[in-house]
């Protein structure tokens, strides 16, 4: 039913409402309450200790307005058992004008303890002799966005709610009632009626919490959809074919040979996992996650391994030209006798043309930046998809690459490549079953030996002279610093304006230091060059914008100062300073500020110092931003729910995930028409 047919409704307002993801009256019945008010009874004003909100009903005594600075209105009222107060900062004259003695006020708001008994600023109010009736249900206050008032919200809630009464919307029940029922939970209907209007007598602190049985109702739908829907997609991708590749333990010895050190024995078990998923003939699906530095690349390294005996090609993408080029280097080391071929957005014209040329010919190894999926690039025979720092990427990027392996060779079927994510962010177990329910998941849960902590420390910028002696003392030791510079809001132009000032600063003040620089609007050729130099350590003292975040592996670097650190995230924090403590030295971060902190920010930099454990800054970084920003901005789509908090229901999506095996089991088809009542979801949710 459109928007448009409800009373109050025109054009304008139902574009707004679009914006809010209201697209149909279905929909705002899915737009549920913040809160509510209670405005179906009048309190006493000799009762009101202890209200934080309430609904007073009395006569005008006297109003006036305070001399002062700042003229205040006071109205002072008398419901026969005690007198009260009503405050207003702004008013019109009119309006004292209208507030004379003797006349009836019903006013609600918050209660607060004034300098003369109790009193409400700037409430709600109603004057006359004649006042409307009581509200028959608690007044629900929704969600509201600019444009959008909340009176009008509420009205179109109670329509919605009139025509759901009347059995306008097909909203059958679709979970089993005696689960329901022994879940103590209402069914869809009742829940939304429930929820949009409770009765005056509703456990309100419940409802606040989210926690009323109708509420949760609701949650535990959207939460199954979801996992349906995630099980869905997976078992669509289950049903293609994708080569089967065994390898054998001396085909992965020669490659293991060529490295410099052993596995760890978690690197061991994910890659056990990893060749066990591409020997089935159907596409593996699997995210390894690993801390910063916990080596992934030789992860993926031994999984190409497996497609490469098999004669296959193997594509590895990365979110920077910086990093894919550092893997070009890594992998050329470990696969010398194939043929390795690099494509980026820098490469144009006749080179690319033959990069082209070789991936739809011989080549084994396609490394390369987001260029590698862009539509004239075609492979010859495709095997295996990895995708490095996934968090970095859109889900539209990936889901491209991904189809790019189709329609190959198959018989009759589809053949699909074998895909093989990789993220450094480590997300808590619980939210990660939840966010990648549709991907196996391998976690490498373990550093490579003799890795030192990393030693963390807070400085404020007014002691930025002891920070010279730091640098100086690890650079004549033979390691070299990364110094980052972090505007973040500015454009492109203005952090690398930034970090070219403080490149030539630091190049003052250290005359006697090989300083570099690198930030985005640097040509890639220049850009590769000083990474070149800095690994070779013809560079001491980097200075770089946030480029270096990702994936970036200069084992001798050992000290890192990072400028402003307050404004950044936990995780990005993490990421940067992962940049140091790979190899075997002690290493050291130095976190920059600017004294005052905010509670936010003394809780971010305090984790920072205390912890080098990516999985519990993740812990914290979630209780301080929220799920749908650990995952990464670009990837919120995944974890939109509407109702449901993946922290907070924890409980509830516990009891989903049971309930949703049982119902793929019992009523497969009742599951498609779950999904399909949530699809706005599922189909975000199909995607990733
Ligand atoms: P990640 O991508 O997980 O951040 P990398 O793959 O870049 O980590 O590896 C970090 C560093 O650790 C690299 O210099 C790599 O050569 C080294 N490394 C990886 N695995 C091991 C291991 N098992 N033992 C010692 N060093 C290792
Ligand atoms: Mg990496």
């Amino acid at each position: 039913m459109e928007l448009t047919q409800l009373k109050g409704i025109g054009k304008t307002t139902a574009e707004k409402l679009h914006t809010l993801g209201i697209n149909d009256v279905m929909d705002l019945l899915f737009h549920l309450p913040l809160r509510y008010e209670d405005k179906t009874c009048i309190t006493a004003i000799e009762d009101l200790l202890g209200f934080s909100h309430a609904q007073v009903e009395g006569e005008i005594v006297k109003s006036y307005v305070t001399q002062g600075r700042r003229p205040i209105l006071v109205v002072e009222i008398d419901d026969g058992t005690a007198f009260m107060q009503l405050k207003f900062f702004n008013f019109y004259y009119s309006q004292k004008i209208k507030m004379r003695a003797g006349l009836r006020i019903r006013a609600y708001g918050e209660i607060k303890h004034g300098m003369y008994g109790m009193e409400i600023i700037h409430p709600e109010f109603s004057l006359g002799e004649k006042q409307p009736a009581l509200a028959e249900s608690l007044t629900p206050v929704y969600p509201k966005s600019e444009g959008i008032s909340q009176k009008l919200l509420q009205k179109s809630t109670a329509q919605a709610v009139q025509l759901l009464k009347f059995g306008e919307f097909d909203l059958s029940e679709l979970l089993p009632t005696d689960w329901l029922n022994k879940q103590n939970m209402p069914s869809l209907i009742d829940a939304l009626l429930y929820v949009h209007r409770p009765p005056p007598d509703a456990d309100v602190m419940q409802l606040l919490n989210q926690t009323h049985p109708a509420q949760q109702r609701l949650k535990i739908e959207e939460i199954l959809a979801h996992f349906l829907a995630m099980h869905q997609a997976r078992t669509a991708i289950q049903q293609q074919t994708a080569p089967a590749l065994p390898v054998s333990q001396k085909q992965n010895q020669t490659l293991l040979s060529r490295l410099p050190f052993e596995l760890t024995g978690a690197q061991a078990r994910v890659i056990k996992e990893i060749q066990a998923d591409m020997s089935c003939s159907y596409p593996m699906q699997r995210l390894v996650q690993g801390d910063v530095g916990s080596g992934k690349t030789v992860v993926a390294a031994l999984a190409m391994q497996a497609a490469l005996v098999h004669g296959k090609q193997v594509v590895m993408m990365a979110p920077t030209e910086i990093l894919a080029e550092q893997h070009l280097v890594t992998l050329k080391g470990y696969f010398a006798d194939k043929k390795v071929v690099f494509l980026s957005g820098k490469i144009k014209g006749r080179p690319r043309t033959e990069a082209l040329a070789e991936i739809g010919g011989d080549a084994d190894v396609i490394i390369g930046t987001h260029a590698l999926f862009q539509s004239d690039v075609e492979y010859r025979d495709l095997a295996l998809v990895i995708i490095d720092e996934q968090h970095r990427f859109g889900v539209h990027q990936r889901l491209m690459l991904k189809n790019k392996g189709q329609g190959q060779k198959g018989l009759g079927r589809e053949t699909l490549p074998h895909s093989l994510i990789m993220t450094a962010t480590p997300i808590p177990r619980t939210l990660a079953q939840i966010a990648y329910a549709n991907l196996d998941v391998s976690v490498i849960d373990e550093l490579p030996p003799n890795r030192k902590v990393i030693n963390t420390v807070l400085l404020d910028n007014s002691k930025m002279p002891q920070l010279a002696l730091r640098i100086r003392n690890a650079c004549s030791n033979g390691e070299q610093a990364y110094w980052v510079c972090t505007l973040i809001e500015e454009s492109e132009h203005m952090r690398s304006k930034a970090a070219q000032d403080t490149f030539e600063e630091l190049q003052n003040q250290f005359p006697d230091l090989e300083v570099g620089l690198i930030h985005g609007r640097l040509k890639s050729d220049d850009k590769q060059e000083v990474m070149d130099r800095f690994k070779a350590n013809d560079i001491q003292l980097l200075v770089a914008t946030t480029v270096i975040e990702v994936g970036v592996d200069v084992p001798n670097a050992s000290l890192m100062v990072i400028e402003n650190a307050e404004r950044l995230g936990l995780s990005q924090l993490h990421q940067l300073r992962g940049r140091v403590g790979r190899g075997n030295r002690q290493s050291h971060c130095v976190l920059m500020y600017q004294a005052p902190l905010s509670e936010n920010a003394q809780i971010r930099l305090q984790t920072m110092r205390e912890t080098n454990d990516g999985f519990k800054i993740a812990q914290q970084d979630l209780k301080l931003r929220g799920p749908g920003e650990i995952l990464g901005t670009r990837q919120k789509g995944s974890m939109e729910f509407r109702l449901s908090n993946p922290e907070q229901d924890a409980q509830l999506f516990k009891l989903a995930k049971t309930m949703a095996a049982d119902l793929m089991q019992s009523n497969p088809k009742v599951c498609d028409l779950i999904i399909k009542r949530w699809q706005k979801q599922a189909q975000t949710l199909a995607k990733v």
